[in-house]
């Protein structure tokens, strides 16, 4: 049994005042852990503020980025000491804002991987096709790729620390949602390329989340999906009450 996991990606959004509240607010409902990982990942600049707010509540933090080296002249750039040093567990990496945006290659992501492991984060590292390539076919063969480009080169251990988030760009931010259907196909094709590179052992174990417009009445029949595990949360993890009713959702199925 895979245990669920939900986390919200804040962005770069809220003010640190807001964050404050956000993290005060989701603490104060889930004191007493419900049966599934959460956590939360603001804007580096309130990762303190944050981590203070959540104190001994079951949410953990997580930060959005990184840079794949411990220390040195790299201006501007957050390392995966710093981030362990205010408290975080977890890192997005290879969000596809950051690929599409900031034009990071599955080279670069698979650098912060493994760097991140090294250093002792758990990286969530997320995949997913544009509109045209889903609606070129080509699907199936871009996730091939950002596997293997951002994830397959890890051995079997550091393997073990990786989270998977399917975001398929056109569903991100957009209030389309994948059907539970469509999700469940790239997961359960997810899980095949994990059992082929590495075990099926490892392939059962490996936590795969949705993301790309998760609500709370969108999450129970995603989850209700054999290889869906859990969700990374944009736009309805800044708001206690939607981010609240997603892991109650998630419970649910
Ligand atoms: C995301 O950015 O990771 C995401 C899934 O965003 P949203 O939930 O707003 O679609």
């Amino acid at each position: 049994m895979r245990r669920p996991f939900i986390a919200g990606n804040w962005k770069m959004n809220l003010s640190r005042d807001d964050a404050q509240s956000l993290a005060t607010e989701l603490a104060a409902e889930l004191s007493a852990a419900p049966d599934c990982d959460i956590a939360v990942c603001p804007p580096f600049v309130y990762l303190e503020t944050v981590r203070t707010a959540l104190g001994e509540s079951c949410i953990a933090l997580g930060a959005q980025n990184m840079y794949p080296q411990p220390s040195g002249a790299f201006t501007g750039e957050t390392s995966p000491t710093m981030l362990l040093d205010l408290g975080c567990q977890y890192v997005i990496l290879g969000h596809s804002e950051r690929r599409h945006i900031l034009g990071e290659t599955d080279d670069q992501i698979f650098g912060k991987v493994t760097s991140a492991i090294a250093a002792g984060l758990k990286p969530i590292v997320c995949v997913g096709e544009t509109l045209e390539e889903r609606q070129s076919d080509q699907t199936a063969s871009v996730i091939q790729q950002q596997f293997e480009g951002s994830i397959s080169g890890l051995d079997e251990s550091q393997f073990e620390k990786v989270t998977i988030a399917y975001e398929p760009v056109w569903a991100i931010g957009t209030g389309e949602v994948a059907t539970p259907d469509q999700a469940e196909a790239v997961h359960a094709d997810l899980r095949t390329l994990i059992q082929t590179r590495y075990n099926t052992q490892l392939a059962d174990s490996v936590r795969i989340q949705y993301g790309g417009s998760v609500k709370p009445g969108n999450v129970t029949e995603l989850m209700a999906q054999p290889n869906i595990d859990g969700a990374l949360v944009g736009g309805a993890s800044l708001a206690a009450d939607s981010f609240l009713g997603i892991v109650r959702g998630a419970l649910d199925h």
